[in-house]
């Protein structure tokens, strides 16, 4: 069976992490992807991002660990938390289920935290984005991370777009950026 979208985007990070990587959650959320990190670099160190309070109270909750710092601030303030170099981070957009569906990521905050994440990645770092493009603003922020991420230049990074193109009802799909060595 080809891989579907969810453990396709775990699985372009887990098969280039090592236990003492650092890795970024730029969308906390429920912290489902935070504890799947954490459980990859128990030598490392995962930062963990969210705006809301809330989701970073109940993922701590749930996934507290000597290994993880949650920032409660945005992901476009990355560098002000995290040094270089950082090996993988993943970006789950728009809004936290069972949420506020009125707090989504944003296309402008959204590109400035890649480009800024993309900044600190190590030679062969990964950035994993899956795209929910069903409301409003995800559409936005979907063509405006096309529109971005198609006019890097190739020896900088290579750009994956994974997607089934048969699926209904705007299925998500993921960008992976490999930063070039
Ligand atoms: N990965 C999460 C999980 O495992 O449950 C789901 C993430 S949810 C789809 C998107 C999250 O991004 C929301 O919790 C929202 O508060 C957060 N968010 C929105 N804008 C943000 C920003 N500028 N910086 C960091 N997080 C942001």
């Amino acid at each position: 069976m080809l891989q579907r979208i969810l453990p396709a985007g775990k699985d372009f990070i887990k098969e280039i992490v090592t236990a003492e990587n650092t890795l970024v959650d730029a969308t906390c959320g429920n912290g489902h992807d935070t504890g799947f990190l954490a459980g990859l670099v128990p030598d490392g160190h995962v930062y963990s991002f969210d705006v809301q309070a809330e989701a970073i109270d109940s993922a701590r909750e749930k996934y507290n660990g000597d290994n993880i710092t949650f920032v409660h601030d945005g992901h476009e303030n990355i560098s002000q938390y995290v040094k270089a170099p950082v090996r993988a981070g993943i970006f789950n957009l728009g809004y936290l289920p069972g949420g506020d569906k009125s707090i989504t990521t944003a296309y402008d905050t959204t590109i400035a935290a890649v480009t800024g994440l993309f900044e600190l990645l190590s030679p062969g770092g990964r950035i994993v984005i899956v795209v929910y493009h069903g409301h409003d603003s995800g559409k936005v922020e979907r063509d405006a991370l096309l529109e971005t991420l198609s006019a890097w230049p190739q020896d900088k990074a290579q750009v994956l777009r994974y997607q089934y193109i048969n699926q209904k009802n705007n299925a998500p799909f993921l960008l992976v950026i490999e930063k070039l060595k």
